[in-house]
């Protein structure tokens, strides 16, 4: 795609693609619990158009691109408009905004409708997940080996894909919608269920409010498949297709960030890292998130068991804990992927993020070891009162009666 047409198209789309909105459009709406089948009330906080935020919200923005940096916080510091207000400044910062000519008032829009349509109450895929995960996007599109070969149309596919991975959430797994023949389900055929509907959902959104509608047809319907691809890759269960590709590319020194298939592969493994990079962060913060993701699985678990379905593996309360969890997901998942982008980005960044991970996992170890310890002595304990109570049950002389 051409940045030169991109930035100069036709003011209006034509009609046959404003009709092709307006069905998809109703699709979305009637089928996929939209905000307004929700009754999620709009209420857009206009001040922060005018960046009119907390002061203490606007100091942690000129810290944006810090690994450390506190995203629980920053939320609670914009009233939990933190995927708007980050997503906005991130934009602003790249100049995206005056050099794809974009609309304020329709990205406005845009970014409160995708904030709206994260399900806050998920414990963990909910719109400060989507805000961390543009967060990090961005620490990885400052490293030299993207900042210097991404184009201006990779950063805004890489942040927006980012803002909009997991857009519309239910809070449950693919293993999920298909047990309970959800229609999602259906509609995807059993593959990257989830993914398919945040990217259709965003591409809702962005025909709904117009984002690209300046932009030539064309342009706009390669954005859309490529922010696609995009999120199509965060599909954990295809992690092992990515990671090899990535590792063949890495041992044969073959990648060329020159070749647009090249750029967007990487932006593929940054998403990719970005969206599970919560081993990484400092204890603080990565601990939290722990938490937050397997209460996610737990209550879809309690949901499996109420109605008497299997529970899915991780979703028992009774048999999982956070640590053990933590443990067997940086070990088989997060390190061989953090492992190669490390030899992909050998930078400070990918070690500081390695180092946390070591240390995260030691802590949950040390945990664990903990939880095992105490729970032996309670069970010595408890057996050490069984026997004693026994004896006081049949006291001497007992036999007697
Ligand atoms: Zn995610």
């Amino acid at each position: 795609m051409s940045f030169a047409r991109l930035s100069c198209g036709s003011a209006s789309a034509d009609s046959g693609t404003e009709k092709r909105v307006h069905r998809l459009l109703s699709f979305q709406r009637y089928l996929h619990s939209s905000r307004l089948l929700r009754g999620i009330p709009q209420q857009i906080p206009l001040h922060i158009l005018d960046e009119d935020y907390s002061g203490q919200a606007k100091c942690m923005l000129e810290k944006v691109g810090n690994w450390n940096f506190d995203i629980f916080l920053f939320d609670k510091l914009t009233n939990g408009n933190s995927l708007i207000t980050l997503t906005l400044h991130l934009l602003n910062q790249y100049g995206l905004v005056d050099l794809f000519q974009l609309d304020m008032v329709k990205l406005w829009r845009f970014l409160v409708l995708v904030q709206e349509d994260y399900h806050n109450d998920n414990p963990y895929h909910n719109s400060v997940h989507a805000a961390d995960v543009t967060q990090a996007m961005y620490c990885y599109l400052q490293e030299p080996m993207l900042s210097k070969s991404l184009t201006s149309c990779d950063i805004l596919l890489g942040l927006l894909a980012a803002a909009t991975h997991d857009l519309d959430h239910p809070g449950v797994n693919q293993p999920f919608l298909i047990k309970t023949d959800h229609y999602l389900a259906t509609l995807y055929r059993n593959t990257s269920v989830l993914e398919n509907h945040h990217w259709k959902s965003a591409v809702g959104l962005l025909r709904e409010t117009g984002l690209f509608s300046h932009l030539p047809a064309e342009d706009s319907m390669n954005m859309e498949r490529e922010l696609g691809s995009l999120i199509l890759a965060t599909d954990i269960s295809r992690q092992n297709d990515y990671l090899s590709r990535f590792r063949t590319h890495l041992d044969q020194d073959s990648l060329c960030l020159n070749t647009a298939s090249h750029r967007h592969f990487v932006l593929q493994m940054a998403l990719k890292c970005a969206d599970i990079c919560n081993p990484c962060r400092p204890w603080e913060l990565s601990k939290q998130w722990s938490e937050k993701v397997t209460e996610e699985f737990f209550q879809q678990g309690d949901i499996e068991k109420k109605h008497k379905l299997t529970v899915s593996p991780l979703c028992d309360r009774e048999t999982n804990t956070v640590g053990n969890i933590q443990i067997d997901f940086m070990t088989y998942v997060a390190e061989p992927l953090f492992g190669e982008w490390a030899r992909f980005s050998d930078t400070r960044l990918s070690q500081t993020m390695l180092g946390h991970m070591g240390l995260n996992k030691a802590s949950w170890a040390g945990l664990q070891q903990e939880q095992t310890t105490a729970k032996e002595a309670e069970l010595s304990a408890a057996g050490a009162d069984a026997g004693g109570s026994h004896s006081k049950e049949i006291p001497q002389g007992s036999r007697e009666y």
